[in-house]
């Protein structure tokens, strides 16, 4: 019998223990550790609440976790309750699939005036995250400014835009909806520092800006490079260049605007105390496609600023770390330590990104130590203990169920406006 540990319930944990049920079957205990009492990551605290469709992966996670040699253990911080050289005297092989939580920073003056959010915090507020329930982001100025050229940008900026009615059938939590339905924002910039043919936004994101009740998108033909420069973009790339440019056609008769402002680097932030503008530089493209800055500088209004430009994780003690993630040669850390996921590779990718990943550490730790192999490791009895003695009390499977039925409303992936937004509510739902 064999015994692993994979730190964090996100798309990256779930395929990694998936790969590892597949690979061992009944001669492993695959263990996923999270440090909140229910799972999903980024499904759940990330992946925009009006794409359900997308969120419905979970349904795949969910039999994951049912399998027999799978446990869910909850509640449980590693680094903090538990440290990683811990684990690794009671696990054969531990697998750190702890994402990438935390904002990159602009790095210019005034960003830390109040106005000023980071995308993790602003999408977590929207979605039900524990820490960023109390984040009550500034919606009464007319003005937003979103930082960044990539899907998280426009799922700010449609979140920003969207009525009430167009939030039917996503899961936002109540207090979001009520405060983005009495929102005084009528003009949301989006701030790229490149131009249109170096979005990292992709085609599906963008076409749903056109179809928007309230809100229109908004460019700048000048903006744009000759449209025969398209031809040599990736086809992916050049439907989004397309909608782009197709949103110069549109009527200008909606309430609100979605204004997409390229070649545009932020300087600086400046208010009377809290977020009143943002100083943007003019760029151009140098030889080797980086943004220059040409010393045109100029205000875009904004009293809220949202910064969407990157994620890195959070460091573990005695794990090495540098730019923003573990450091590993194809996942692997130390002996017998792995990561994977956005821990392993940064922020980049799609949901499905993760999944090859997963199965490439899980394919690496069964050539290690092959199926039909034991150790004396203890795995989750060992586990359990400790976290006893340390009086943390881990949630299971049943409660994360027991916690998802008592939320009002779907019992899964969430329910609409009646989500819980505190660990302690989750935790008393299951009578601790
Ligand atoms: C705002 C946003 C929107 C997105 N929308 C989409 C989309 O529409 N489509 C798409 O394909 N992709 C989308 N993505 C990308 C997708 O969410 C990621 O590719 C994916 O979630 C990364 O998976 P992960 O498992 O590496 O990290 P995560 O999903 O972040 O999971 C990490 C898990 O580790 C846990 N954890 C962290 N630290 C510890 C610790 N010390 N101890 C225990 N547990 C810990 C966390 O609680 C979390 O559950 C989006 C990302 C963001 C940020």
């Amino acid at each position: 019998m064999r015994h692993f540990a994979v730190v964090g319930s996100g798309p990256a944990g779930f395929y990694t223990a998936e790969a590892l049920e597949k690979a061992y079957g009944d001669q492993a205990r695959i263990d996923i550790l999270d440090r909140y009492p229910v799972p999903y990551g980024l499904i759940r605290f990330g992946v925009a609440p009006d794409h359900q469709s997308l969120k419905a992966v979970s349904k795949r996670y969910d039999k994951v976790a049912e399998s027999a040699g799978v446990d869910f253990i909850g509640n449980v911080t590693i680094g903090r309750d538990v440290s990683v050289a811990e684990l690794l005297d009671l696990y054969d092989a531990v697998i750190l699939a702890t994402g990438a939580p935390h904002d990159r920073k602009l790095g210019i003056p005034g960003e830390d005036m109040t106005g000023v959010v980071g995308s993790a915090e602003f999408v977590g507020w929207y979605n039900g995250h524990p820490e960023f329930a109390d984040l009550d982001p500034p919606l009464g100025g007319a003005h937003a400014a979103v930082v960044g050229a990539g899907n998280v940008a426009l799922d700010c900026a449609r979140i920003l835009s969207k009525t009430r009615h167009e939030f039917e059938g996503s899961d936002i939590v109540g207090h979001a909806l009520e405060a983005l339905d009495s929102s005084a924002i009528r003009t949301v910039t989006i701030l790229g520092r490149r131009g249109p043919h170096q979005v990292a936004m992709t085609p599906k994101e963008l076409g749903e800006l056109g179809h928007l009740e309230a809100a229109a998108p908004v460019v700048d033909l000048a903006d744009f490079p000759p449209v025969e420069a398209d031809d040599a973009l990736e086809p992916g790339l050049r439907k989004s260049v397309t909608l782009l440019r197709g949103f110069a056609d549109l009527e200008p008769n909606k309430p609100k605007r979605i204004v997409f402002d390229f070649f545009a680097k932020p300087v600086a932030i400046e208010g009377d105390g809290r977020a009143e503008r943002i100083i943007v530089e003019k760029t151009m493209l140098d030889e080797k496609g980086a943004a220059r800055g040409t010393g045109e500088t100029y205000e875009v209004p904004a009293s809220l600023i949202v910064t969407a430009i990157g994620y890195s994780t959070s460091p573990i003690a005695d794990v090495p770390f540098e730019g923003g993630k573990f450091v590993n040669s194809r996942g692997l850390i130390t002996d017998r330590l792995y990561a994977v996921g956005w821990a392993r590779r940064g922020p980049t990718g799609t949901i499905g990104t993760n999944r090859p990943d997963g199965y490439e550490v899980a394919d690496q730790v069964a050539a290690a130590m092959p199926a039909g192999s034991s150790s004396e490791r203890e795995g989750a009895e060992g586990l359990k203990r400790l976290l006893q003695e340390r009086g943390v009390m881990p949630t299971d499977y049943d409660d994360w169920c027991k916690i998802e039925e008592t939320e009002t409303g779907r019992a899964r992936p969430g329910s609409p406006r009646e989500k819980f937004v505190r660990v302690e509510d989750w935790l008393q739902a299951i009578g601790r």
